[in-house]
């Protein structure tokens, strides 16, 4: 039986991280992934400022992608364009397509020295109450921790009760490569009022992400707070707003079939004895935007170095870590989410946010996630003003969210 120090689960982006922090702090890391060959993740393909500064921290160099200087914001006939800041992270961004980005994230890990194991994990195997290694069919790898990085509704982080919080937000979304004569443009875009082919206006989020190559990344995404989520179609809604954006982009026919996948935003158990979630494991995915390749970055690196500090307190201090530093962001996000779950109200708000520079540089820290604890902008204390407002109708907005996880496999398997 191999015993290691830290096994992980999934090498996503927070698996490869985490494995690389606990390989370069000494650990021997064992890094299981289940699908190395040809792995391409549904995902907008877009990295924020933050995740580039993560990117950076890691020693990832991201030159070869396309150079992202700022965001485009639509909402209705109103536009807006913003360059990202300079401040707390860097002024770029970059549209990195998933099957290339994992790869390189991944050799990372194994340049650090993890051990990749291309194996699918079973289970965490548990023995009185602790998780003490990973069965992979009959083969138990013991370890002293058991990173779950293996992204949203996987049956391991299931198994250990990291599920999704009941009444609370979540989010489905799809995306496909497109033929596109403005593939070099510097900006993300996203649309906050996506239109039906009748012309009005439809729950959702739009977004067109150049990648530089020929190629544009369009997507469109929804809240579980929006009305009618239960009647959602992902592949209709796709096909709106890419009529809708298509002239603007010079947009041509998908290359592959559009792909659909889920937006995890608040799971229950983030960690336990011998085990921490990471990731879209952990629920970690911006309510605002669906963002979450930042937060998996970060969350996998804050596991391994507390891993290196004490083994045996690690759990309890990651958890500790991200009530202080991820949660009072993610709990304001998630009572906003009732607010863009209403299109007209939404537009409304957004009318008025990309009216003026200063308003429309809130919208932006939003949107790029450079928000958090510990990076205090204007745009963060009024939005922990408006939370702290908004969490006194709590209860009203628990009712108002619409169950519809029953059918969420069925969406995304027509999406295939
Ligand atoms: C349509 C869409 C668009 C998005 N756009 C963006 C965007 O533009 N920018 C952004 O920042 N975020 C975006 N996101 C969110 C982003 O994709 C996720 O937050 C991010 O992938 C989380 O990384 P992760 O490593 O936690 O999980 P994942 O990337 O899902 O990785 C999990 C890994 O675990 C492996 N695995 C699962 N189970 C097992 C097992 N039992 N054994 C071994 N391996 C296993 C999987 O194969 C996978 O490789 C988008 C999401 C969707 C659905």
């Amino acid at each position: 039986m191999e015993h290691v120090d830290v096994a992980v689960i999934g090498a996503g982006p927070a698996g490869s991280s985490a494995a690389t922090w606990a390989a370069r702090s000494g650990a021997r890391v064992a890094l299981f992934e289940k699908s190395t060959q040809g792995r391409d993740k549904s995902c907008g393909d877009g990295l924020t400022p933050r995740a580039v500064a993560e990117l950076r921290r890691l020693g990832v160099d991201i030159s070869r992608f396309h150079r992202i200087d700022g965001l485009r914001v639509q909402a209705g006939t109103k536009e807006r364009e913003v360059l990202w800041p300079d401040g707390a992270f860097p002024n770029m961004g970059a549209v990195a397509p998933r099957a290339e980005f994992d790869a390189l994230v991944l050799q990372t890990a194994l340049d650090a020295g993890a051990q990749l194991h291309e194996h699918s994990v079973a289970e965490p195997v548990i023995e009185r109450g602790r998780v003490i290694g990973v069965q992979v069919g009959s083969e138990v790898t013991r370890a002293d921790l058991v990173v779950v990085a293996s992204g949203a509704g996987s049956p391991a982080a299931k198994m250990l009760g990291a599920t999704r919080v009941e009444g609370s937000p979540f989010g489905l979304a799809i995306r496909a490569y497109v033929p596109s004569t403005k593939a070099d443009d510097r900006h993300m875009e996203a649309c906050l009022t996506v239109k039906g082919p009748d012309g009005a206006l439809v729950p959702g989020y739009g977004w067109v992400f150049p990648a530089g190559n020929g190629i544009v990344n369009v997507g469109v995404g929804a809240l579980s707070t929006m009305r009618n989520f239960s009647q959602l179609n992902l592949n209709t809604m796709l096909d709106s707003y890419m009529a809708q954006v298509g002239r603007a982009w010079g947009l041509g026919e998908p290359v592959a079939r559009p792909k659909a996948w889920r937006l995890p935003m608040h799971v229950e158990n983030r960690s336990g004895p011998g085990w921490v979630a990471v990731g879209d494991a952990a629920g970690l995915v911006n309510p605002f935007n669906g963002e979450g390749i930042d937060y998996a970055l970060e969350s996998g690196r804050h596991a391994a170095e507390l891993f290196a500090i004490n083994p045996g307190t690690v759990h309890a201090a990651y958890d500790a870590l991200l009530a202080k530093e991820y949660d009072p962001f993610f709990a304001t996000a998630r009572r906003f989410a009732w607010v863009i779950g209403r299109p007209r109200l939404l537009q409304f708000l957004l009318g008025i946010a990309l009216s003026t520079g200063f308003t429309m540089e809130l919208v932006l820290d939003i949107m790029a996630n450079l928000i958090d604890s510990e990076h205090r902008s204007l745009a963060g204390v009024l939005l922990a003003g408006g939370g702290r407002v908004m969490s006194v109708f709590d209860p009203i907005l628990q009712r108002s969210q619409e169950s519809g996880t029953s059918d969420i496999r069925a969406k995304i398997e027509a999406s295939r």
